[in-house]
């Protein structure tokens, strides 16, 4: 029989059923609240016009589409890591920080997994209940045994700090911990800053290894406070990992922009472990695409450009906020005795909405809205023309 006979069929994507069945749909005020991605009122993913603007400077320097360095653009790896650990970390100031380009947030992860589990001791990783999809089968296929700590509770409208902290102040020392810097995916719920607090106190007394997941940089408050997590554990002096991403920050999804910075506690100890991630990249895809990273390192070495940026993600920022509240006041008007304010709470793209299963079927089937069988919708898929709509058929499945 065939080599590859016994291969049985992967899971399917859950996110990808619903996309499937959305474009199957026939009917043409169908509604895709199953997105992951950032989309303006008009329905689609922008292109920035500083990006726009930092593509024209690049194709007028027609410069030569060669190999990047192993380790990325170094213009790129510097404004990655500041653009999180900020301009003025000491840690970066000490040398202490390695920085490299990596294939978006997800290589990232990857690479962050890959020089865990090859090089230290670390064998298990918790994960938040729920967290995005990926991270699971991400680290499981990197070697780690992957477990939760608890992160929501009433249906996932709010957050359950006590179960999370409780179930991290058991973990043996060295077990590392996914954590969400901001705009947790897919609940929405982030910790307030004392909490943080708390949280790195447990994980600096339990000797654990935080490795932090900054995907949505700017979709909560703004650049600067949404990176103070991750300038916090830096601050604390702990090892730690983080993979940040411009793929929604930048609306450069295709382009796979991310980066892993690794804070170690001298400068020998951050050239030996930039060797290694090195050598990690070069035996997996060698060196890293270079025009995203110029697009990147282009607008955020530019006074101009970085102010244009800041515009447009507030005006994406913005946005989402004004449709969390419209859809939370017009269904706390449509439904009695229901309290929707967990939805201006949340915050980044996403919202679990805490809607029991039978709804959003029924959400599909009557009104060929569809969202993710957990809950979760991305208030971002909401505009001005479709927001009315979705409140009501909410509000006539709770009926
Ligand atoms: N981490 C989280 C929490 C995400 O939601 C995503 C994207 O959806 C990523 C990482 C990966 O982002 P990228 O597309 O840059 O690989």
């Amino acid at each position: 029989s065939s080599l590859f006979a016994p291969i049985a069929l992967a899971p399917r994507d859950p996110i990808l059923g619903i996309t499937e069945a959305f474009n199957a749909d026939p009917n043409p005020n169908r509604i895709n609240l199953g997105v992951g991605v950032y989309v303006g009122d008009d329905g689609r993913v922008p292109l920035l016009e500083c990006v726009k603007r930092a593509e024209t400077l690049l194709l007028e320097g027609s410069q030569p589409l060669t190999y990047l360095p192993i380790d990325g653009l170094q213009a790129y790896d510097k404004a990655a890591s500041s653009l999180v650990f900020g301009a003025d970390s000491p840690a970066i100031a000490e040398g202490r920080v390695v920085a490299v380009q990596t294939l978006g947030g997800t290589g990232g992860l990857r690479l962050g997994a890959d020089l865990l589990r090859g090089f230290t001791p670390a064998k298990r990783v918790w994960i938040s209940d729920p967290s995005w999809e990926n991270h699971r089968a991400l680290f499981e296929n990197a070697g780690f045994t992957v477990e939760t700590y608890p992160y929501s509770r009433e249906r996932g409208r709010e957050l359950d700090f006590a179960g999370m902290v409780g179930c991290l102040s058991g973990l043996p020392a060295g077990d590392v911990v996914i954590l969400h810097a901001c705009c947790h995916n897919p609940t929405g719920l982030d910790l307030t800053p004392e909490q943080w607090a708390e949280v790195i106190e447990v994980v600096k007394a339990r000797g654990l290894v935080p490795f932090l997941d900054i995907a949505y940089q700017g979709f909560a408050e703004g650049l600067d406070p949404d990176a103070a997590p991750v300038r916090a554990f830096a601050a604390a002096g702990v090892s730690m990992l983080v993979s940040s991403s411009f793929s929604k920050s930048l609306s450069l999804y295709g382009e796979r922009v991310g980066a892993l910075s690794v804070v170690t506690s001298d400068s020998a100890e951050a050239t030996r472990v930039l060797s290694q991630l090195k050598r990690l990249v070069r035996t997996n895809y060698s060196s890293p695409p270079s025009h995203g990273a110029k697009i990147a390192s282009a607008v955020l070495g530019s006074p101009e450009l970085r102010a244009l940026w800041d515009e447009e993600l507030t005006g994406m920022r913005t946005r989402i906020r004004s449709m969390r509240e419209a859809l939370a006041e017009k269904l706390t008007a449509l439904v009695d005795g229901e309290d929707f304010s967990f939805i201006t709470r949340q915050r980044g793209m996403f919202s679990y909405s805490g809607l029991p299963q039978l709804v959003i079927a029924r959400l599909r089937e009557e009104h060929s809205i569809y969202a993710l069988d957990s809950g979760r919708i991305c208030v971002a898929a909401l505009n001005s023309r479709n927001i009315d709509t979705v409140a009501n058929a909410i509000a006539g499945c709770l009926k």
